[in-house]
């Protein structure tokens, strides 16, 4: 099987449109083919209805102590977007590589799938492991599963490279978050007879009203050192759609509003997120008390572990071997990068392209990103030969 180069292999991928939505199977079935066709070892951590796949490929000895390559197959949908050219096909413009997934994040994919190539032809001794996720753009939730997985199905990796878009630039710290839908279930009377129904918009106004005390609350705090690294310095809850309540003179039968949580890494988000459902079952309570139809009922819509700044990180020090760079670097967007960290890997982030061209109309990688991503994956291969 003829090796292809990064820029093919990014044609490849860009060509599957895996939206999460839908399958990524077509895209596995491809690149488990293509890596196996090179010697490389491929295991699948299916999804429950298993309509889609993460892959996992290990290249080298069969030892622990791999660098893991990690990256995500979905990508965010092109639904009422204007794009110039197919989002579907890889196109150069003006020094450019146009296409859905491009800089977020199939450009690292591809050099991550060239690299584990070239780790097992060249014949590395520390072994490279690619471990390519689903489900990331809907709350980070195929992560976890999947490196449950890698725990049985490849020897044990030390040090974990996320790579989402950085500039390439080394990032060892990033926010955590977790999301609520909330339902609150009223009961409906006409309004004049208040006191005999329950309103669900009047009772989630309370709900959201604890939001805002602890939003209140936490800002009165001086920021720790950590979340000081961070713009803003502090963990905030929000609540961004809300939608309730048929008519001014019926008390509200449903409220339905979703609430989110950003979690900067020396805060608790559990705490946070703890507060917040025992608050909305002591409201369920009070309003069965009142109706038994009544009450709360909260879905989590996502979860992401934040990324915690190691102190002395084997991850921050082979990524600063790589890259000569030696600033500190945080974000405020979530990646998969925390729940490796939660899983016993050293992990930073780094990848080619800006984090401002994701999920964009006419999303765009910079050709010398993606050749600066090429030479990072040339001084990786160098340092496990
Ligand atoms: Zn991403």
């Amino acid at each position: 099987m003829t090796k292809l180069t990064p820029r093919q292999i990014l044609d490849q991928l860009v060509s599957f449109p895996t939206v999460s939505r839908d399958s990524n199977l077509a895209l596995v079935e491809w690149l488990e083919s293509y890596l196996a066709g090179h010697g490389v070892r491929c295991f699948r951590h299916w999804n429950e209805d298993r309509t889609k796949a993460a892959l996992i490929a290990h290249s080298g000895p069969w030892v622990p102590g791999a660098v893991v390559l990690s990256g995500h197959s979905d990508v965010v949908p092109v639904d009422g977007q204007d794009w110039t050219s197919d989002p579907w096909t890889v196109v150069e413009r003006d020094g450019r590589l146009y296409g859905r997934g491009t800089c977020d994040m199939k450009g690292f994919v591809a050099l991550a799938v060239w690299a584990v190539v070239e780790a097992q032809a060249r014949g590395v001794a520390r072994p490279l492991q690619l471990a390519l996720s689903y489900d990331e753009e809907v709350g980070c939730t195929g992560a976890p599963p999947m490196i449950e997985t890698m725990q049985q199905v490849v020897p044990k990796g030390d040090i974990a490279l996320i790579g989402e878009p950085s500039g390439m630039k080394v990032i060892t710290g990033h926010k955590g978050g977790t999301g609520y839908a909330v339902h609150v279930k009223g009961y409906e009377v006409h309004s004049s007879l208040l006191p005999e129904g329950v309103s669900a918009v009047m009772e989630a106004a309370r709900l959201i009203q604890w939001v805002n005390d602890r939003n209140d609350a936490i800002q009165a705090r001086t920021p720790g050192a950590v979340g000081a690294r961070f713009h803003p310095p502090f963990t905030t809850l929000h609540v961004g759609r809300i939608q309730g309540g048929t008519a001014d003179n019926i008390t509200a039968a449903d409220c339905r509003f979703a609430v989110e949580m950003r979690c900067v890494p020396d805060d608790d988000i559990a705490a946070h997120a703890g507060a917040f459902r025992d608050a909305a079952m002591e409201l369920d309570r009070a309003l069965k008390a009142r109706r038994p139809e009544a009450g709360v009922r909260l879905d989590k819509f996502f979860d992401v572990s934040p990324l915690r700044p190691e102190a002395d990180g084997a991850a921050e020090a082979l990524a600063r071997v790589l890259t000569g760079d030696n600033a500190t670097g945080v974000v405020s967007y979530g990646t998969e990068a925390g729940q490796f960290q939660d899983a016993g890997y050293s992990a930073v982030v780094i990848g080619p392209g800006d984090i401002a061209q994701a999920h964009q109309a006419d999303e765009y990688l910079e050709v010398s990103q993606f050749e600066a991503g090429q030479r990072f994956m040339e001084r990786l291969l160098e340092r496990c030969a």
